[in-house]
């Protein structure tokens, strides 16, 4: 049976890349040691480090003021170290509230006694639609502006004509990073972990433009509390996770050898475009998100009736069709289509799902 797995993260990653870890996991022909067993002060290590490094600045086409770093404790770190390292002239930054990964960084901004304005929500029409900033919005007054480019868990996305001008641009871009294309040199911190679109669970990218950190007075951060450190350190301040840095980087080749972001957006635009076209034409499930702003990654759906979405989710991975239920604050279904997702996954979601209707009808 072929089975897919549709899970937010950790998610699918692509075939080829899981070949190669298999075939190289037991003995490296030249070290005669597993990649499970390196040091990370190995010239093999540094080697994958550098490599993973100069593909991602060239993949999201960055100048030499932006300085990549991999850090552990997830996007959930981030939402604390930026602030700490960013937040720290004015104590002051800008939310937008776009659902549930918004709340988490204005939570720990607080914690932190930054103050956070919230300029725009959409709570009230859970978060079907995005905020904007208001026109008449002041950027001279915060540090930064925080957004999520993708919302994970509600099915949304700021798509590159909908990212503000704004002095200090910060994105959690977890769950959409190298899937579609942006001006990169518009953030001046992007954050993202690896378990959706790079690898898996374990290391989280952070990218900043050193410029801007420059400007910050840090001199009451612990060291592993700060970009600095990691940057210096090149992010082996402490033994980073080896084995998570080693398949990120075959991602990245593996996203190089697939025509690189323009490629990959292409594919998931046809992929979430058929989704989304099945679902607007069934009488039976409705995409829940309508606008221009649906996201390509997280694609989510319902049938208008919880208890039946879940037993169908549940009959779904039955039939191999894994991990389609929906966020429980959100419920439905949730078919995560990130970059290793493969476009016959969608075919064969859309086929089921008809059956689906047939059987309910
Ligand atoms: N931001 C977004 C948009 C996410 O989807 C997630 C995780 N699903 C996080 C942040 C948190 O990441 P982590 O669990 O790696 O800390």
């Amino acid at each position: 049976m072929t089975t897919y797995n549709f899970s937010a993260g950790p998610s699918s990653l692509p075939t080829e890349v899981m070949t190669q870890i298999t075939q190289e996991l037991t003995k490296n022909q030249a070290t005669h040691m597993s990649i499970l067993e390196i040091s990370h002060r190995t010239p093999q290590f540094e080697n994958i480090l550098d490599e993973a490094k100069a593909s991602l600045k060239s993949l999201l086409d960055l100048p030499d003021n932006y300085k990549v770093m991999f850090l552990s404790g997830g996007g959930t770190t981030q939402f604390e170290m930026v602030p700490m390292n960013l937040a720290t002239r004015l104590k002051k930054i800008a939310i937008l509230d776009s659902g549930n990964f918004a709340h988490k960084p204005i939570g720990a901004a607080e914690a932190l006694n930054v103050t956070v304005d919230v300029p725009g929500t959409t709570r009230s029409i859970k978060y079907r639609e995005l905020p904007h900033l208001p026109a008449q919005f002041d950027d001279t007054q915060y540090d930064y502006v925080h957004l999520v480019t993708n919302n994970t868990i509600e099915g949304t996305t700021y798509h590159q004509e909908d990212i503000p001008d704004v002095q200090h641009l910060v994105a959690d871009m977890s769950s959409n990073i190298l899937a579609e294309p942006y001006d990169f040199k518009k953030f001046d911190l992007i954050f993202a972990g690896a378990q959706k679109n790079l690898g898996i669970a374990g290391i989280t990218l952070a990218i900043v433009n050193q410029d801007w950190l420059d400007e910050q007075d840090l001199s009451h951060l612990a060291p592993m509390q700060k970009y600095q450190t990691a940057i210096d350190k090149d992010s082996m301040y402490n033994t980073p996770p080896v084995f998570a840095i080693y398949v990120l980087n075959l991602v990245l080749k593996w996203i190089e050898q697939s025509g690189g972001i323009a490629g990959l957006y292409e594919k998931n635009q046809r992929k979430a475009h058929k989704l989304y076209d099945y679902l607007d034409h069934s009488s039976f499930f409705d995409a829940m998100v309508t606008g221009k702003e649906r996201s390509l990654t997280n694609v989510v759906f319902t049938s208008g009736d919880a208890k039946r979405d879940a037993q169908i989710a549940q009959k779904a991975s039955q039939a191999g069709f894994y991990n389609l239920a929906g966020h429980r604050s959100v419920g439905g279904f949730r078919a995560s289509l990130y970059n290793a997702q493969p476009e016959q996954a969608v075919d064969d979601l859309i086929a089921y799902l008809k059956n689906v209707e047939m059987e309910y009808l």
